[in-house]
């Protein structure tokens, strides 16, 4: 195989933009998957994408193409065209009358999440390729996301394909419009934008040539094995390097890790080396994505697929580490390691129990396996009294979260008690909280309504400025914590579902933060503890005392519930002891009805933790915890 035919590319874009749908028509296209199995957006595999209509996961693909053009132009021009082309940190644009060769090639497209939380798969899947696609709505214009899976890409020397979708449902003073926005943001002339609709497929086998045209084929790291790597066997040994951008496991084959191989070559049965974790395996299988598995005999540089590593310890295989082929006589053989990736930080935590504790080995399983397909995932045991143990888990965002417990829940039958989730708190000698930067991109005509909503956060406005004519960047600072519960959702509603943001931590600062305790009949439960701003110390105090009031069932002895702040009580509220027996209400001779309420009462009982002197039902806890 020549690797000149080989292109490397994503899509990227703000969510719902139409990412998934643009990668059904490549797959059309290049006719990759059999109509018959052909649904909308292909490439979201996960149960849980389909249903909520999300990408979570990137998901490569290997597509062969033949473009068929019988044309007289030389293959030898189309050659050094093609080489040209290989100009990695230009946008490239003015080469429209070039040809294809009539050749085929092998693209490898990475389908990618628009939902910031999920930026981190972006970022990995960057890594691997050579090209992007940037893909806008028409209707919607340039987003949040937008501009920061530009910027990622832009820094990875990425050459961008600009494309505006949705051009069928669009009226053209949109199309218009985003053409300005976009190509004052690319600095490109605005007929270099591609014009399509991933509904229809108008245009989008213009938007496949351009991006054979021009994505650059891979380039070597390594010249001096790449020459010789292509196709001459052993003597390529001595610099086979991959890149591990992601992974699943698989109950047969172990570790399955996803591979841009980037000098040399791995073949079924080598024997292989992980750099950073320092551990020998063997490729008992290497293959392709189709998208699923598809085995064949070997993988070469400028190619992605997987190696399975038949290892079953996870920590083992982790993204961002070098795959090598290793020779046990040869001492001098010392390749070295390709460039891996920045740890993601994690922004929002919770802890999560198992309600029956009998699956707690269970919990900690699945989370490893999850850890597998998401490196973002940080997770460590801890355990709470009336919880048992558990494990306090990071997570990128609120979704991040959401999708995580989904997953437990689903694949592993688990059923969990989740803590409210909460920023990390750095304590010096004053309460230090995360803070971040947002980037709100909006219409003008809501600039009012989004300011109004900023000032209820603790923030600071730090600049507005114009994108295009219509639209406002407006940069503003503030506690991460003010955000992780909802802005996003409130941004949507006051924007007509135009706002849109994107945010970095930007350090730790001190806060005006305060330790709200709770304590039920006088025994301080810690799982209720939270930290929270000074001013709003009373408010939540008293919201929160009210709601325990409401949802804890009666005891057999009246509960004082008080809220406690740096050693005072600044809210407190009685919970009446119950009336004990609960069949006497009822007349005597229903006797079946009595069974029932009986069972009921007992099964409630099997429930029940104790919470110092205090029963709860896991249902109750939950939802005191899910209160800010
Ligand atoms: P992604 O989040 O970027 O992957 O977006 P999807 O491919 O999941 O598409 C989001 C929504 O936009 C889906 O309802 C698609 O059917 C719709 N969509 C995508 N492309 C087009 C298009 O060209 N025209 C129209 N009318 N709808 C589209
Ligand atoms: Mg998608």
């Amino acid at each position: 195989m020549n690797q000149e035919n080989i292109r490397n590319f994503v899509i990227i874009s703000h969510i719902d933009h139409g990412k998934s749908t643009l990668a059904d028509r490549f797959l059309e296209i290049t006719k990759t998957v059999d109509s018959r199995k052909m649904q909308p957006q292909y490439l979201d595999r996960m149960a849980l994408e389909r249903e909520r209509g999300i990408t979570i996961k990137m998901q490569p693909c290997r597509m062969i193409y033949h473009p068929e053009i019988r044309n007289s132009k030389s293959e030898a021009r189309n050659k050094s065209k093609i080489q040209n082309s290989n100009d990695k940190n230009s946008f490239g644009f003015r080469n429209s009358n070039f040809e294809l060769a009539n050749l085929e090639y092998i693209l490898n497209l990475i389908d990618t999440p628009g939902h910031v939380d999920f930026s981190y798969e972006v970022s990995r899947s960057l890594a691997a390729v050579e090209g992007a696609i940037l893909l806008v709505d028409a209707t919607k214009g340039i987003q949040a996301q937008t501009i920061a899976n530009l910027e990622m890409a832009l820094k990875e020397k990425l050459v961008i394909i600009p494309a505006i979708n949705k051009i069928d449902i669009a009226i053209p003073e949109q199309i218009e419009q985003t053409r300005k926005e976009l190509s004052s943001l690319l600095e490109t002339h605005e007929q270099d934008i591609h014009l399509v609709s991933a509904k229809t497929g108008k245009n989008v086998e213009e938007l496949l040539k351009a991006a054979i045209k021009r994505v650059p084929a891979p380039a070597f790291a390594n010249p001096s094995v790449g020459e010789a790597g292509a196709s001459t066997g052993e003597s390529a040994d001595k610099g086979s390097r991959a890149l591990i951008f992601d992974s699943e496991y698989d109950f047969y084959k172990g570790v399955v890790v996803y591979v841009k191989v980037v000098d040399g070559q791995v073949k079924k049965g080598d024997k292989i080396y992980l750099m950073g974790s320092k551990t020998r395996a063997e490729a008992i299988e290497v293959g392709h994505f189709k998208p699923e598995l598809v085995s064949v005999i070997k993988l070469e540089a400028g190619e992605i697929g997987y190696i399975a590593t038949g290892l079953k310890d996870i920590e083992k295989c982790r993204v961002g580490d070098t795959v090598t082929r290793y020779k046990l006589q040869d001492t001098s053989y010392k390749p070295e390691p390709l460039k891996g990736y920045q740890k993601p930080q994690s922004m929002v935590f919770a802890s999560f129990y198992p309600v029956n504790a009998d699956d707690y080995n269970q919990l900690k399983d699945g989370l490893g396996k999850l850890k597998l397909t998401d490196a973002s995932l940080v997770f460590e045991g801890e355990s709470i009294p009336a919880l048992g143990r558990g494990f306090r888990c990071g997570f990128l965002g609120m979704l991040h979260l959401e999708i995580i417990s989904e997953r437990l829940k689903r694949d592993y039958g688990l059923e969990l008690v989740i803590t409210s989730p909460s920023v990390a708190y750095k304590k010096d000698k004053q309460i230090e909280e995360p803070w971040i930067k947002m980037e709100i991109i909006l219409p003008v005509n809501y600039l009012g309504s989004v300011m109004k909503l900023l000032e209820t956060l603790r923030g600071a406005h730090k600049n507005t400025k114009y994108l295009g004519q219509d639209k406002l960047i407006i940069e503003f600072e503030a506690p991460l914590d003010e955000i992780i519960a909802g802005f996003y959702d409130k941004l949507k509603s006051v924007s007509s579902g135009y706002g849109s943001m994107s945010y970095i931590l930007i350090g730790y600062r001190e806060g005006n933060l305060e330790k709200l305790d709770i304590l039920l009949a006088g025994d301080k439960i810690d799982a209720f503890s939270k930290i929270i701003p000074k001013q709003m110390a009373y408010r939540r105090a008293k919201k929160m005392v009210k709601l325990l009031k409401e949802v804890i069932p009666p005891q057999q002895f009246a509960v004082p519930i008080q809220a406690v702040v740096g050693g005072k009580i600044i809210a407190r509220e009685t919970k009446k002891a119950m009336r004990k027996d609960v069949i006497s209400g009822l007349y005597g001779g229903d006797y079946t009805r009595k069974k029932k309420l009986l069972e009921k009462q007992k099964k409630g009982k099997k429930k029940l933790t104790k919470f110092g002197k205090v029963n709860l039902p896991s249902e109750v806890f939950l939802k005191i915890l899910k209160q800010r």
